[in-house]
């Protein structure tokens, strides 16, 4: 397992060198040229900053702060205190080693502990982590830990199914592959019903609200 030290939850302190955005565009003109194209041809003219645009869009995640994201919680609603689970939450990362896309899915649940938090939380706190620097292991765990140290609740469990481009464009190539990684915190580790509920609930074709 691998265990990750609080300064890691919550929002990533921003480096004090961070680049300019001029910065940015020359150093996307120097993969190019590396590459072996030409950066000031027609087609790539616009691409370096078009390229910067798209990184401010997959690693917006180091300027949100998922512990805040969840501080607004709502006291227990008429004593709810079974699974409340997050299914099927799109996962869109990209891996640290290669930086290219990992996509897949998340399951999020957790067993309130007297307060509840708006389900939509727990999908941004996804999003949050998922849109930086990632390998899934840590990942998954960060989304956990965030949720069990901020909510306090009785159990928490995060499931991850996701492919790896850098496994099926490149390297090995291998299509098809997805891996599986999952954090269970409290009830979901201690106690097998409880796990097991969870598992049916994951597994459970809902009432076909997704057709
Ligand atoms: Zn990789």
């Amino acid at each position: 397992m691998i265990k990750i030290s609080p300064p890691l939850l919550g929002k990533a302190a921003v480096p004090e060198d961070r680049p300019t955005q001029e910065e940015a565009e020359s150093a996307i003109r120097t993969l190019i040229r590396w590459a072996g194209d030409d950066p000031n041809r027609e087609g790539l003219i616009d691409t370096p900053n078009r390229v910067s645009r798209s990184f401010l869009e997959f690693f917006k995640g180091y300027d949100e702060d998922p512990v805040a994201m969840l501080k607004r919680t709502f006291e227990e609603v008429e004593g709810y205190d079974e699974i409340v689970l997050l299914k099927h939450i799109r996962l869109e990362s990209h891996c640290e080693h290669h930086m290219v896309p990992i996509i897949g899915h998340a399951h999020v649940a957790y067993l309130p502990n007297r307060r509840v938090v708006g389900i939509s939380k727990l999908a941004r706190v996804v999003d949050a982590y998922a849109h930086r620097l990632q390998i899934q292991e840590k990942l998954t765990a960060q989304i956990a830990n965030t949720i069990n140290e901020v909510l306090a609740p009785k159990g928490v469990a995060v499931i991850i199914e996701a492919a790896h481009e850098c496994m099926t464009t490149r390297g090995v190539h291998k299509t098809g592959v997805s891996m599986v990684t999952s954090r269970m915190l409290g009830a979901f580790r201690d106690d097998p019903t409880t796990r097991r509920e969870l598992l049916a609930m994951v597994n459970s074709r809902g009432v076909s609200l997704d057709g």
